[in-house]
């Protein structure tokens, strides 16, 4: 191995070491992420990557008129999230009904009022669930919300990355983590009324499905597939719960795509217009203020952000199944570092 001292390196010309000095450094630094993308589609798409797209796809179509929630197309959104559970090998959770709680009937539909001064209709969150191998009573919930805009006149909303992107990604966790199985158990949480304001998580983490303390981990999902200037994906949290962060680093540093840990406080908009505060930004924010250890996934905000032209076509696919790829490994890493911390 060359001695790739900075002395040595201004005195000689070794190849070998500029490739130490790349390969040491940062995963983003001076890295042409966006060239980066190719690694991850060289042999084609897989089935499963093939599906990831097309669920992306059906739910930012027309037909789903944005996903406002309390329409028709946030109803149409949770049954086809609910039918691609089924196929992914999830099962429904058991729910208390009945005016005393004491049947039980299991469900993939976990229904709440939202609140407001105003009577707005019921929302819906779409739950499935792994049963943990080796400690079935302690859960990782893993959330993204499948509400949207809806329309704006007769324009449509179509939220694209904002967040049918996270929605598939859970679908596309839920097929490998069936097939392969996980310590813990895993709900997949894909929740309603997140945009009008954390509505679908607040009702889900104030019920107590689960119980807190049987909740190890929240890891949320928002907007995955627009890569924006950097191309990179950001992991938020490690900042507050330091013991996940070799854990979550090692993936990263693995990843196909650029990926960094960051955006755990507040930073400006991508043109510096507004302020954004990452923590409180989406889902992850009601675990949080319940003291719940969370992870927050998603790219930084983009120009298309809330806008009718936020649409499939705006994404980078190559860039998302990287991302979803990482997902899907972060998740198995938390899995692991819960049951052998590290
Ligand atoms: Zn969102």
């Amino acid at each position: 191995m060359p001695n790739c001292n900075l002395v040595n390196l201004l005195q000689r010309t070794i190849s070998g070491c500029f490739v130490l000095l790349i390969m040491a450094s940062p995963v983003n630094a001076g890295q042409d992420c966006r060239v980066d993308t190719s690694r991850v589609n060289a042999n084609g798409f897989s089935p499963q990557q093939q599906a990831l797209w097309q669920d992306l796809v059906h739910l930012s179509s027309a037909a789903m008129q944005g996903r406002k929630s309390g329409t028709e197309g946030a109803q149409l959104a949770r049954e086809y999230i609910a039918r691609r559970y089924q196929e992914s090998g999830l099962v429904p959770l058991p729910q208390k009904q009945g005016q005393d709680n004491s049947e039980e009937t299991a469900s993939w539909f976990h229904t709440f009022t939202p609140p407001g001064l105003f009577t707005r209709t019921e929302g819906a969150n779409v739950i499935g669930q792994i049963k943990g191998q080796h400690k079935p009573d302690k859960f990782l919930v893993l959330s993204a919300h499948y509400d949207h805009l809806g329309k704006q006149g007769r324009k449509i909303h179509f939220g694209a990355n904002d967040n049918a992107s996270g929605v598939a990604a859970l679908i596309y966790i839920a097929q490998q983590l069936s097939q392969t199985g996980s310590h813990h158990s895993i709900l997949f949480l894909a929740t309603d009324y997140e945009e009008a304001g954390l509505y679908g998580a607040a009702a889900f983490v104030q019920q107590g499905i689960p119980e807190h303390a049987d909740i190890l981990m929240n890891i949320n999902m928002d907007m995955l597939a627009q890569p924006g200037r950097n191309w990179t994906l950001y992991v938020a949290g490690t900042r507050w719960f330091p013991e996940i962060k070799p854990a979550v680093e090692r993936v990263l540093g693995n990843a196909p795509i650029c990926a960094e840990t960051g955006m755990d406080r507040v930073s400006r908009s991508y043109d510096r217009s507004y302020r954004i505060d990452w923590r409180k930004a989406s889902d992850h924010w009601e675990f949080a203020q319940q003291d719940i250890a969370w992870l927050y996934l998603g790219v930084k905000d983009f120009k298309y952000y809330h806008t009718i032209y936020d649409t499939p076509d705006k994404l980078s696919r190559p860039f998302y199944t990287g991302v979803v790829e990482t997902a899907w490994q972060l998740v198995v890493a938390v899995d692991s570092h819960f049951s052998h911390p590290k």
